[in-house]
């Protein structure tokens, strides 16, 4: 039986590996996920922040059920996921649980206009009677601030900037009622001056829905501006999580340092961060056998680095995986 004050998402040692196959070289087995755990609280929002091949993606997809995962669970609402059948969890936790995508303009079919986009979920998921779902479609309109509603809902895609478009799918995700949105890089394929808009919308949102989120950035400044916590990846793994503020004003782990110091101003939105030196791209370079996966691009590495995998420390509200607080034993 659920409480109310359960969190409404429970991610728990979720792990992935995935098999890289060349035509020259042998297979190889590339970690995408190792032992990821977090909680989602309803009206909260959660960024997983990293760069191409952290790994935050991988999490999404499993969440949608588009990955399976090799170890870990899954429950929303205390309800295990994982062990729904196939047409149940399509029907019922897809409601559930809606994405909105990086590609505003990818996303929506252009041959459909914007009503086709929010009736349809309406209709299939029971959200309203035909005779209502016209006047249901044009309050979401207003309620993503696409107004006046009565203008927009008859127009196509094309018709649209960009934001517009992902007002839309916002709002077409927002038609089914759901308990937990994840936005998958909402804004970094916006022009930086609506990127805050968008922030915003979702900001108000999450607090007058009681939303939960999950944002998937690799933009820092974005997850600050939204996210309640950040949970901070590298190589698959959480290496530093806790209050967004906290954590972007003072990083502890010397990865989201390096992040931070790729971009210019973290309270600047739409500032593009630069390639963390040395960092990870799709096939990551070999990690050590043994020891911190960070050692080899770490200038805080020590002996025991290279020895020892790093276990979680508490530092206050924050967790962090390194070496260098190694003396803060988790409680
Ligand atoms: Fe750097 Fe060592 Fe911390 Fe890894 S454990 S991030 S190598 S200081």
């Amino acid at each position: 039986m659920r409480s109310p004050d359960s969190p409404l998402l429970e991610v728990a040692g979720l792990s992935k590996t995935f098999v890289s196959r060349g035509l020259f070289r042998a297979s190889r087995p590339i970690v995408a996920v190792e032992d990821v755990s977090f909680t989602v609280d309803r009206g909260e929002a959660v960024a997983l922040v990293g760069e191409s091949g952290s790994g935050k993606s991988t999490v999404a997809r499993i969440l949608l059920r588009l990955e399976r995962p090799d170890a870990g669970s899954i429950l929303l609402d205390k309800e295990d996921i994982l062990a729904l059948e196939p047409r149940r969890a399509s029907l019922s936790y897809r409601r559930r649980v809606q994405m909105v995508f990086q590609d505003p303009f990818g996303s929506l079919n252009s041959t459909h206009d914007v009503a086709h986009h929010l009736v349809r979920p309406l209709l299939r998921h029971r959200r309203a009677a035909k005779e209502d779902v016209y006047g249901r479609a044009i309050d979401l309109l207003r309620t993503v601030g696409l107004e006046p509603a009565e203008e927009f809902i008859s127009r196509r895609p094309y018709e649209l900037s960009g934001g517009q478009r992902q007002r839309v799918a916002i709002a077409r995700a927002l038609a089914v009622d759901p308990d937990l949105l994840i936005a998958d890089e909402p804004t970094s394929m916006l022009d930086v001056s609506i990127r805050m808009d968008i922030l915003t919308l979702l900001t108000r949102l999450k607090t007058e829905r009681r939303l939960a989120m999950l944002l998937i950035t690799h933009d820092l400044a974005s997850a600050r501006y939204l996210a309640d916590r950040v949970l901070v990846l590298f190589r698959g793994r959480i290496v530093e999580g806790g209050p967004a503020d906290e954590l972007v004003e003072s990083p502890a782990h010397p990865y989201t340092r390096a992040l931070l110091a790729s971009i210019a101003d973290v309270g600047e939105l739409g500032t593009e961060p630069q390639q963390v030196e040395g960092e990870v791209e799709k096939e990551l370079p070999e990690a050590p056998d043994v020891g911190c996966p960070f050692a080899p691009r770490c200038s805080d590495a020590m002996d025991v680095c290279w020895e020892m995998d790093p276990s979680y420390r508490s530092l206050g509200p924050r967790r962090v995986r390194c070496h260098l607080y190694r003396e803060k034993p988790e409680e």
